[in-house]
Protein backbone atom coordinates (compact mmCIF):
# COMPACT_ATOMS: atom_id res chain seq x y z
CA UNK A 1 0.00 0.00 0.00
CA UNK A 2 1.49 3.23 -0.64
CA UNK A 3 1.70 6.35 1.68
CA UNK A 4 1.96 9.40 -0.33
CA UNK A 5 4.91 11.19 1.35
CA UNK A 6 5.47 14.01 -1.54
CA UNK A 7 4.06 16.93 -2.80
CA UNK A 8 4.70 15.68 -5.96
CA UNK A 9 2.81 12.17 -5.45
CA UNK A 10 -0.03 13.70 -3.91
CA UNK A 11 -0.78 15.93 -6.87
CA UNK A 12 -0.20 13.20 -9.41
CA UNK A 13 -2.57 11.06 -7.32
CA UNK A 14 -4.69 14.03 -7.39
CA UNK A 15 -4.96 14.95 -11.22
CA UNK A 16 -5.44 10.53 -11.64
CA UNK A 17 -8.68 11.17 -9.33
CA UNK A 18 -9.97 14.32 -10.20
CA UNK A 19 -10.01 12.99 -14.09
CA UNK A 20 -12.01 10.13 -12.65
CA UNK A 21 -14.28 12.31 -11.07
CA UNK A 22 -15.21 14.35 -14.26
CA UNK A 23 -15.30 10.95 -16.51
CA UNK A 24 -18.22 10.16 -14.20
CA UNK A 25 -19.97 13.19 -14.46
CA UNK A 26 -19.95 13.42 -17.97
CA UNK A 27 -21.32 9.64 -18.23
CA UNK A 28 -24.13 11.02 -15.24
CA UNK A 29 -25.77 12.87 -17.79
CA UNK A 30 -25.12 10.85 -20.60
CA UNK A 31 -26.79 7.84 -19.28
CA UNK A 32 -30.53 7.42 -20.50
CA UNK A 33 -32.79 4.91 -22.17
CA UNK A 34 -31.51 4.54 -25.81
CA UNK A 35 -27.45 5.24 -25.26
CA UNK A 36 -25.48 2.05 -26.03
CA UNK A 37 -22.85 0.83 -23.68
CA UNK A 38 -20.01 0.82 -26.11
CA UNK A 39 -21.40 4.56 -26.79
CA UNK A 40 -20.53 5.70 -22.72
CA UNK A 41 -16.87 3.48 -23.29
CA UNK A 42 -16.29 5.98 -26.57
CA UNK A 43 -16.96 8.80 -24.44
CA UNK A 44 -15.05 7.87 -21.43
CA UNK A 45 -11.90 7.03 -23.31
CA UNK A 46 -11.65 10.23 -25.63
CA UNK A 47 -12.37 11.73 -22.19
CA UNK A 48 -9.33 10.75 -20.49
CA UNK A 49 -7.29 10.74 -22.96
CA UNK A 50 -8.35 14.37 -23.58
CA UNK A 51 -7.45 15.18 -19.74
CA UNK A 52 -3.88 14.01 -20.56
CA UNK A 53 -4.56 10.18 -18.27
CA UNK A 54 -4.64 6.88 -19.55
CA UNK A 55 -7.65 4.19 -19.27
CA UNK A 56 -6.34 1.73 -16.20
CA UNK A 57 -8.89 -0.87 -16.78
CA UNK A 58 -8.34 -1.39 -20.94
CA UNK A 59 -5.75 -4.33 -20.89
CA UNK A 60 -6.08 -4.99 -17.26
CA UNK A 61 -5.80 -9.01 -16.94
CA UNK A 62 -7.01 -8.61 -20.58
CA UNK A 63 -9.83 -6.45 -19.85
CA UNK A 64 -11.34 -5.85 -23.60
CA UNK A 65 -12.71 -1.98 -23.04
CA UNK A 66 -11.75 1.44 -21.07
CA UNK A 67 -14.35 1.04 -18.31
CA UNK A 68 -17.00 -1.10 -16.67
CA UNK A 69 -20.80 -1.30 -17.33
CA UNK A 70 -22.58 -3.49 -15.25
CA UNK A 71 -26.18 -3.37 -15.86
CA UNK A 72 -28.86 -4.79 -13.64
CA UNK A 73 -27.86 -8.42 -12.13
CA UNK A 74 -24.48 -7.46 -13.02
CA UNK A 75 -22.51 -6.51 -10.24
CA UNK A 76 -18.81 -5.53 -11.85
CA UNK A 77 -16.84 -5.93 -14.57
CA UNK A 78 -19.21 -6.28 -17.28
CA UNK A 79 -17.86 -5.34 -20.48
CA UNK A 80 -19.19 -2.39 -22.92
CA UNK A 81 -21.40 -3.83 -25.81
CA UNK A 82 -24.12 -2.79 -28.19
CA UNK A 83 -26.39 -3.16 -25.42
CA UNK A 84 -29.14 -0.08 -25.44
CA UNK A 85 -30.12 1.23 -21.84
CA UNK A 86 -33.85 0.55 -21.52
CA UNK A 87 -36.02 2.61 -19.02
CA UNK A 88 -36.11 0.78 -15.61
CA UNK A 89 -32.69 -0.43 -15.99
CA UNK A 90 -29.47 0.58 -13.32
CA UNK A 91 -26.28 0.97 -14.38
CA UNK A 92 -22.81 0.47 -12.37
CA UNK A 93 -20.23 2.09 -14.02
CA UNK A 94 -16.61 1.89 -13.02
CA UNK A 95 -13.88 4.17 -14.04
CA UNK A 96 -10.50 3.86 -13.68
CA UNK A 97 -7.08 5.99 -14.79
CA UNK A 98 -3.82 6.32 -14.78
CA UNK A 99 -1.61 9.64 -14.13
CA UNK A 100 1.79 9.89 -14.11
CA UNK A 101 1.95 6.76 -12.97
CA UNK A 102 -0.54 7.39 -10.26
CA UNK A 103 -4.08 5.56 -9.95
CA UNK A 104 -7.52 6.42 -9.62
CA UNK A 105 -10.86 4.26 -8.75
CA UNK A 106 -14.51 5.02 -8.16
CA UNK A 107 -17.69 3.92 -9.65
CA UNK A 108 -21.26 4.35 -8.90
CA UNK A 109 -24.78 3.43 -9.95
CA UNK A 110 -27.50 4.99 -12.25
CA UNK A 111 -30.90 4.43 -12.64
CA UNK A 112 -32.01 4.55 -16.34
CA UNK A 113 -35.20 6.38 -16.55
CA UNK A 114 -37.79 5.37 -13.98
CA UNK A 115 -36.82 2.56 -11.92
CA UNK A 116 -38.47 0.58 -8.86
CA UNK A 117 -38.55 1.44 -5.54
CA UNK A 118 -36.33 -1.65 -4.93
CA UNK A 119 -34.00 -0.61 -7.30
CA UNK A 120 -33.87 3.01 -5.51
CA UNK A 121 -33.33 1.66 -2.16
CA UNK A 122 -30.66 -0.74 -3.13
CA UNK A 123 -29.00 2.06 -5.11
CA UNK A 124 -29.09 4.28 -2.12
CA UNK A 125 -28.61 1.97 0.68
CA UNK A 126 -25.31 0.85 -1.50
CA UNK A 127 -24.38 5.05 -1.54
CA UNK A 128 -24.71 5.46 2.19
CA UNK A 129 -22.43 2.12 2.89
CA UNK A 130 -19.81 3.43 1.29
CA UNK A 131 -19.66 6.69 3.16
CA UNK A 132 -20.38 4.69 6.10
CA UNK A 133 -17.28 3.05 4.98
CA UNK A 134 -15.06 6.14 4.57
CA UNK A 135 -16.52 7.33 7.93
CA UNK A 136 -14.25 5.00 9.33
CA UNK A 137 -11.40 5.83 7.22
CA UNK A 138 -9.24 7.71 9.89
CA UNK A 139 -5.92 7.97 11.36
CA UNK A 140 -5.16 4.56 13.86
CA UNK A 141 -8.36 3.16 13.11
CA UNK A 142 -8.47 -0.62 12.52
CA UNK A 143 -9.23 -1.59 8.79
CA UNK A 144 -11.68 -4.10 9.40
CA UNK A 145 -13.93 -1.32 10.78
CA UNK A 146 -14.50 -0.06 7.33
CA UNK A 147 -15.98 -3.73 6.59
CA UNK A 148 -17.74 -3.98 9.57
CA UNK A 149 -19.43 -0.61 9.08
CA UNK A 150 -20.65 -1.11 5.74
CA UNK A 151 -22.16 -5.24 6.61
CA UNK A 152 -23.60 -3.90 9.00
CA UNK A 153 -25.09 -1.18 7.61
CA UNK A 154 -26.20 -2.96 4.24
CA UNK A 155 -28.03 -5.92 6.29
CA UNK A 156 -29.50 -4.15 8.56
CA UNK A 157 -31.54 -2.71 5.55
CA UNK A 158 -32.49 -6.44 4.15
CA UNK A 159 -29.73 -6.49 1.45
CA UNK A 160 -26.52 -8.48 1.14
CA UNK A 161 -22.82 -8.34 0.63
CA UNK A 162 -20.66 -9.40 -2.24
CA UNK A 163 -17.64 -11.85 -0.29
CA UNK A 164 -15.99 -12.51 -3.89
CA UNK A 165 -14.75 -8.61 -4.64
CA UNK A 166 -13.54 -6.13 -2.42
CA UNK A 167 -11.82 -3.11 -1.94
CA UNK A 168 -7.86 -2.24 -1.87
CA UNK A 169 -4.86 -0.17 -1.36
CA UNK A 170 -3.99 1.62 -4.49
CA UNK A 171 -1.54 4.24 -5.76
CA UNK A 172 1.36 3.13 -8.28
CA UNK A 173 -0.72 0.08 -9.27
CA UNK A 174 -4.31 -0.16 -9.29
CA UNK A 175 -4.26 -2.84 -6.64
CA UNK A 176 -2.57 -2.77 -3.62
CA UNK A 177 -2.71 -4.00 -0.51
CA UNK A 178 -4.57 -4.26 1.88
CA UNK A 179 -7.56 -6.02 1.08
CA UNK A 180 -10.72 -4.31 1.70
CA UNK A 181 -13.74 -6.65 2.00
CA UNK A 182 -17.06 -5.01 2.77
CA UNK A 183 -17.74 -7.88 5.75
CA UNK A 184 -16.24 -8.68 8.66
CA UNK A 185 -15.34 -8.48 12.87
CA UNK A 186 -14.85 -5.17 13.90
CA UNK A 187 -11.17 -3.91 15.26
CA UNK A 188 -9.41 -6.29 13.24
CA UNK A 189 -6.44 -5.71 10.43
CA UNK A 190 -3.67 -3.09 10.31
CA UNK A 191 -4.25 0.66 11.77
CA UNK A 192 -4.39 3.20 9.38
CA UNK A 193 -2.19 6.06 8.70
CA UNK A 194 -2.04 9.82 7.78
CA UNK A 195 -0.53 9.05 3.61
CA UNK A 196 -2.42 6.25 3.09
CA UNK A 197 -4.67 5.61 0.35
CA UNK A 198 -7.73 3.33 -0.18
CA UNK A 199 -10.55 2.33 -2.69
CA UNK A 200 -13.52 1.62 -0.69
CA UNK A 201 -16.69 -0.34 -3.16
CA UNK A 202 -19.37 -2.30 -1.57
CA UNK A 203 -20.69 -4.28 -3.90
CA UNK A 204 -24.29 -5.00 -2.42
CA UNK A 205 -26.99 -7.54 -4.12
CA UNK A 206 -30.43 -7.04 -3.66
CA UNK A 207 -31.19 -10.87 -3.06
CA UNK A 208 -28.36 -13.30 -2.23
CA UNK A 209 -24.62 -12.87 -2.04
CA UNK A 210 -23.60 -15.30 -4.57
CA UNK A 211 -21.67 -14.44 -7.62
CA UNK A 212 -21.86 -16.60 -10.84
CA UNK A 213 -19.12 -15.31 -13.69
CA UNK A 214 -20.53 -15.20 -17.29
CA UNK A 215 -18.95 -17.04 -20.29
CA UNK A 216 -17.13 -13.86 -21.17
CA UNK A 217 -14.55 -14.95 -18.39
CA UNK A 218 -15.13 -10.89 -16.65
CA UNK A 219 -18.72 -10.07 -16.15
CA UNK A 220 -19.96 -11.10 -13.01
CA UNK A 221 -23.52 -11.30 -11.84
CA UNK A 222 -25.66 -12.41 -9.02
CA UNK A 223 -26.38 -15.84 -9.23
CA UNK A 224 -29.96 -15.39 -8.45
CA UNK A 225 -30.12 -12.98 -11.46
CA UNK A 226 -31.69 -9.94 -8.96
CA UNK A 227 -30.16 -6.99 -8.57
CA UNK A 228 -26.82 -5.45 -7.68
CA UNK A 229 -25.16 -2.15 -7.05
CA UNK A 230 -21.79 -0.60 -6.64
CA UNK A 231 -20.09 2.19 -5.36
CA UNK A 232 -16.42 3.44 -5.07
CA UNK A 233 -14.13 6.40 -4.20
CA UNK A 234 -10.91 6.57 -3.98
CA UNK A 235 -9.56 8.01 -0.35
CA UNK A 236 -6.61 9.60 1.42
CA UNK A 237 -6.50 9.11 4.99
CA UNK A 238 -5.40 12.32 6.93
CA UNK A 239 -4.61 13.16 9.85
CA UNK A 240 -8.75 13.67 10.98
CA UNK A 241 -10.07 12.10 8.17
CA UNK A 242 -10.65 10.21 5.08
CA UNK A 243 -10.62 13.10 2.11
CA UNK A 244 -12.39 11.75 -1.09
CA UNK A 245 -9.77 12.19 -4.16
CA UNK A 246 -12.56 10.98 -6.79
MG1 LIG B 1 -11.62 -0.62 -7.30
Amino acid sequence: MIELKSERQLDSMRQACRIVRLVLEELKKRVKPGISTIELDKISAELIGSYGGVPAFKGYRGFPANICTSVNEAIVHGIPSKRVLKDGDIISLDVGVKFDGYFGDAAFTLAVGDISQTAKKLIDITSEALYIGIAQAYNYNRLSNISYGIQNFVENNGFSVVREFVGHGIGTSMHEDPKIPNFGRPDEGPSLKAGMVLAIEPMINEGLPDVEILDDGWTAVTLDRKLSAHFEHTVLITETKAEVLT
